[in-house]
Formats: C-alpha cells, sequence, structure tokens
C-alpha cells in the first residue's frame, strides 16, 4: 500500500512488522534446509525444536509454575466452549459462568450440552461490566468457575482475578492474551486463540494445571482432549505448525520490546489516550462501560451527536474519514454496530496517538 495502514482490526488483527519480514526471509527455505516449514513434517527434529521452544519462551514471558501444562491446539477459542466442560465439567457435573458479555454466553450455551450451567449474575443484554459482588450467585460444588477475561466485541475486563472460593478459575483470555502478567496461583486454565496478540488464526493455546487433566467425559473428541494433548506434548496429530512458527517468533518479539510488565504499560497508555478523548470531547464519543471494567484492548464506542438522528450518518463519516487516513478495520462489532478500536501488542503508541489525534478533529469540525 501507498499510505501508511494503521490496522485497528479486532482479529485476525496487526503482527509485528519484524515479524513479517522474517518470516517472509525465512519462509521458502526455512533455516538453510532446502524445504519451507510449510512443506516440513511436524515429526522432524526441526519441528521439534519449535514446538519445545515455543512452549519454553511462552513459560518464561508468563512465568509459568510447572505445574501447568502448555497445549498448543486447534479449533480456535469456540473449540475451546466446548472443550473446556468436555475435559473439565465431568467432576460433579456442574459448572458456573460468569457472563459478561457475548463470548462468555456463547461458551455457557455450549457448556449446556455437557453438565449443568449455573448462571453466576442476573441475565442482561447491556453488557457493561458486572454488577456488584452481592448480586454474584455461585455454586460452591461446581467443577469450575469460567470467565472471559476481555470481551472483545463489549470492550468489558476484569481489572483484577475474581475470587471463586477455591473453585478451579477457567478464563478465555483470547482478546488480551500477553497484555499483561498472570497470577497462576488464581487460575486453574486459561486459554486463548492466537489471531489477535500472538499470531495467526490456527493455534490455541491452553494451559493448564496438571491436577485438572484426566477428568474428560467419555464423548470428549481426541482433538480437544486436554489429557491426551498434554500426555502427546501438543503432537498426538499434526499441528498447525506455520502458526505455532509464527507464534514463536511473536514470543521473541514481546521478550525484545520488555516482556509483558511492558506490554501492559503500552496497553494502559494506548487505551488511556483514547478513554481521555472521550472525556475532552464531552461525551461526543460514548463508551457505555462502566469505569472499572472498561477494556485496554477493545474500545467500542458510539458517536453521540446533540441531534441524536444524526448519529448512524455521523459514524459512517467518521469511519470514512478514518479510512482516508489509512485508518482501518474501526467499525464496530456487527451485532453492537458504532465503532471500535482494538489496541493489540503490535498497534504502537503512536498509531494511537494519531487516531486520538483524530478523533479530536472529528469532533471540533462536527460539533
Ligand atoms: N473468545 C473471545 C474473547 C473472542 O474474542 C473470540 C473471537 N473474536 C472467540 C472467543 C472466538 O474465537 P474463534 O473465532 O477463534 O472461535
Amino acid at each position: 500500500a501507498a499510505k501508511k495502514i494503521l490496522n485497528f482490526g479486532a482479529g485476525p488483527a496487526k503482527l509485528p512488522q519484524e515479524v513479517l519480514q522474517k518470516v517472509q526471509r525465512e519462509l521458502i527455505d526455512y533455516h538453510g534446509e532446502g524445504i519451507s516449514i510449510l512443506e516440513m513434517s511436524h515429526r522432524s527434529k526441526t519441528y521439534a525444536g519449535i514446538n519445545d521452544g515455543a512452549q519454553q519462551k511462552l513459560r518464561l514471558l508468563l512465568n509459568i509454575p510447572e505445574n501447568f501444562k502448555i497445549l498448543f491446539l486447534q479449533g480456535g477459542g469456540t473449540g475451546q466452549f466446548a472443550s473446556v466442560p468436555l475435559n473439565l465439567i465431568g467432576k460433579t457435573g456442574k459448572a458456573d459462568y460468569i457472563v459478561t458479555g457475548n463470548w462468555s454466553r456463547l461458551a455457557a450455551k455450549e457448556a449446556e450440552q455437557y453438565g449443568k450451567v449455573n448462571y453466576v449474575l442476573p441475565e442482561t443484554k447491556t453488557f457493561i461490566g458486572p454488577p456488584p459482588k452481592d448480586q454474584w450467585k455461585f455454586t460452591p460444588d461446581a467443577s469450575y468457575v469460567y470467565i472471559c477475561d476481555n470481551e472483545t466485541v463489549y470492550g468489558v475486563e476484569y481489572p483484577e482475578v475474581p475470587d471463586t472460593n477455591g473453585v478451579p478459575l477457567v478464563a478465555d483470555m483470547s482478546s488480551n492474551f500477553l497484555t499483561r502478567t498472570i497470577d497462576f496461583s488464581k487460575y486453574g486454565a486459561i486459554f486463548a486463540g492466537a489471531q489477535k496478540n500472538v499470531g495467526p488464526a490456527g493455534v490455541t493455546i491452553v494451559i493448564i494445571r496438571e491436577d485438572l487433566l484426566n477428568n474428560a467425559l467419555p464423548v470428549c473428541p481426541t482433538v480437544l482432549n486436554y489429557t491426551i494433548m498434554a500426555r502427546d506434548n501438543s503432537l498426538h496429530n499434526t499441528p498447525p505448525v506455520f502458526s505455532i512458527y509464527v507464534m514463536d517468533l511473536v514470543f521473541n518479539w514481546i521478550k525484545s520490546q520488555g516482556g509483558l510488565k511492558e506490554m501492559n504499560r503500552r496497553s494502559q497508555v494506548k487505551s488511556g489516550l483514547i478513554y481521555d478523548t472521550m472525556i475532552a470531547t464531552k461525551g461526543f464519543y460514548s463508551c457505555p462501560v462502566n469505569k472499572s471494567s472498561r477494556s485496554r484492548i477493545n474500545i467500542p464506542f458510539r458517536i453521540v451527536p446533540a441531534d441524536v438522528a444524526k448519529q448512524a450518518e455521523l459514524e459512517e463519516k467518521f469511519l470514512a474519514g478514518a479510512e482516508d487516513l489509512g485508518m482501518i478495520q474501526l467499525k464496530g462489532h456487527r451485532s453492537v454496530g458504532g465503532i471500535r478500536a482494538s489496541l493489540y501488542n503490535a498497534v504502537g503508541v503512536e498509531d494511537v496517538q494519531a487516531l486520538a489525534d483524530y478523533m479530536t478533529n472529528f469532533y471540533e469540525t462536527a460539533s
């Protein structure tokens, strides 16, 4: 492209330029072997090195304790909506789901096929962050408590890990994985599809405490079975080798940038730029989410002009003007409309500054 593109897509999303360049250089002839990584056996020594290396780097980046297994699976976040209950609900037949947006709602629906699902929060259609803790109803004998750590569509993120009273906590971190440190003492399992912060679509990361294995329901398909995949080091069948290879390069990149503390610092700065612009423009841009639950990563917002009848027209104009400046994939999810800025790790602070400046300019000309 002739003009510089600033990619605010929700996923698949921007990857670090250095990573893409390295992939391009290595694609035809991987490290002098005369064939591409795309053409290489997953049983080869070379691929074993990539698989083990990626695992070790992830363990170091996140400081994952030895009693957690790292799995590289397929099937995306949606695959895990089934995998989690298939592997974990068997213990008591029940699970608690904290629904804070569409992704946790879909996960709960999927789990209903495999056991008794208890909804911890009162039902709602407006996802603006969970209600006060006194409205949460846990089941004491749940096999696990499920959360979506960052709801990508609604922009709702947990500021802190919810207390589950010792029941294993399972978290979908698809859209905020590797954007902050994780205290593994508070989790039983976490999972993330790669296509936002980590690499290409196709690989799904699962990190699970060892003592939760060996509970799969008899109907659990082999490719979704954590116990089998852990036993076989994620090489029970052909893994998504290319996605894992690129993900490994992204791990290198994150380390070179200063690791997860730095990713979190940047996330705070980037999201702060957008939320501060909303304050400075006096309600012209509105994000419905409660302050304490606002996402550092996905920021959905609407334009609220003095004449509300002009909303649709102004939002279209905003998006078209953004595209003229190279700022793409800012359209809100089809289920909620409006605008959404996704600020994943590879999106630079300067890109977000450009978006904030555009928001200010657009406000000044439109109001
Ligand atoms: N969970 C979250 C938080 C997501 O953002 C998404 C996709 N955007 C999914 C799950 C579903 O992922 P997939 O499309 O890989 O099935």
